[in-house]
């Protein structure tokens, strides 16, 4: 078998690189080793809006289920919150789908566009020689085969092995950048569907507490947590802790419980080398404060199939990717990567009265240093602290 390009693993990075390449006249096989796209889901399914456009993506009654106007921010006591619009609240808010589907959704586009798609077919190697990358090694049926081609693309998420096996190199990531999430959808539950929540503190050390409102009566409740901070089992009993003492949520019963893991690192070292471009998750691009990535692995995977098509230099096509995707996400990544550092050492005290203080700033256009000033007339005792992170 021969293909131009040949791309791992159809999540979202994976379909959106598929169908630009085969849009682009390249020949495009997509292997995914589950036998049903988007399927299980781990997600917590909220996107924002405002990146689907440059996608050519038309939010769709087949894949979205609740629209949002914004979201509440939490403090650890739960009575207290900020309202954020949609469009200020980061990449999880805007719309609550159903993954599954929306997965879906993008394999079809690619392969309306011409891509070839194999379902449980895993890639269980790199073919490697002296010029890079040259095709993968997949379980086609029963047996081993050797997939030719002239550029891999690495879209084979947060567990991604396919650079490895490539020979690239690249950190473990250590405990502080990975999150540990877990999600019951919930059903018989009342919510406000206009907004979708985030409750910080010591009740999701190092991450947060999420509802995000699906269908009416419907919504998904979950934690990340991160792994520097949490013991084993730690996520369940805190969500379970959360769930009981909120009487809303409480008369909910689970439909479907979802965990996984979450890089919350900087962009990974390397993102290409001859015959290989790493996309998506596998390139470590989920939000490090949010925990969202859907909205970056699609547009690293456009960003991918444009820089082939640009260049068929299996070396140049590489470099030119990697020098769009550190241009557009490294800078808000390191920030953001920053910022959670900072919030898994700050005290309940401390983000209450930060909560608080926002109410008294405009969201649009305040500085760091006005939040400071709101927080510290209000709790002089919390200079200290403050100083100590800003
Ligand atoms: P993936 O979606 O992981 O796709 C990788 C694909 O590769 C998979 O289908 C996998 O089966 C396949 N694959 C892996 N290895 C191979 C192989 N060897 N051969 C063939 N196929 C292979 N993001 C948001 O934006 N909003 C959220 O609300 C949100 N909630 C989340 C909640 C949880 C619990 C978790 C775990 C993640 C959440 N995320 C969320 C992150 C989001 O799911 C990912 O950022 C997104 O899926 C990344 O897309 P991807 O295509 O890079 O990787």
């Amino acid at each position: 078998m021969r293909y131009d390009c040949v791309v791992v693993g159809a999540g979202p990075a994976g379909s959106t690189a598929a169908r630009y390449l085969a849009r682009g006249g390249m020949s495009v096989l997509m292997l995914e080793k589950r036998p049903d796209i988007g399927s299980p889901v781990r997600c917590g399914e909220g996107i924002s809006r405002d990146w689907l456009g440059e996608l050519g993506i038309t939010p769709s009654d087949r894949w979205v289920d609740n629209e949002v106007k914004g979201a509440r921010i939490f403090g650890p006591s739960g009575n207290n919150y900020i309202s954020v619009s949609a469009s200020m609240a980061g990449n999880e808010v805007g719309y609550v789908i159903e993954r599954d589907k929306f997965d879906k959704y993008l394999a079809s586009m690619a392969a309306d566009a011409g891509a070839d798609i194999m379902v449980k077919t895993p890639a269980v190697d790199a073919i490697v020689d002296a010029g890079g990358v040259v095709g993968v090694k997949a379980r086609v049926g029963g047996r081993l085969e050797d997939i030719r081609c002239d550029f891999v693309l690495a879209c084979d998420g947060f567990e991604s092995e396919f650079a490895r096996w490539a020979g690239m190199k690249d950190f473990l990531l250590p405990p502080s950048d990975m999150v540990s999430a877990l999600q019951y959808r919930l059903r018989g539950i009342s919510c406000d569907r206009d907004y979708v929540d985030f409750h910080f503190g010591s009740i999701a050390p190092g991450g947060y507490i999420w509802v995000f409102p699906k269908s009416e009566g419907e919504a998904n409740v979950g934690i990340g947590v991160n792994l520097s901070r949490a013991g084993k089992g730690m996520a369940k009993e805190l969500l379970d802790s959360f769930i009981k003492r909120n009487p809303a949520l409480s008369r909910g019963k689970p439909i479907q419980v979802v965990s996984g893991g979450v890089s919350v690192s900087k962009v990974r070292k390397r993102l290409h080398m001859p015959g290989l471009l790493v996309v998506g998750d596998a390139a470590r691009l989920i939000d490090p404060l949010t925990g969202g990535g859907i909205s970056n692995a699609c547009i690293s995977g456009k960003m991918a199939a444009e820089s082939i098509l640009l260049s068929r230099d299996r070396q140049e096509a590489g470099q030119i990717y990697e020098d769009r995707v550190r241009e557009r996400f490294e800078v808000p990544h390191m920030r953001g990567w920053f910022m959670k550092e900072k919030l898994m050492e700050v005290s309940d005290e401390l983000i209450e009265a930060v909560v608080d203080a926002l109410h008294s700033v405009d969201l649009g256009t305040f500085s760091p240093q006005e939040l400071i000033n709101a927080v510290a007339s209000t709790r002089p005792s919390l200079m200290e602290e403050i100083r100590r992170f800003a």
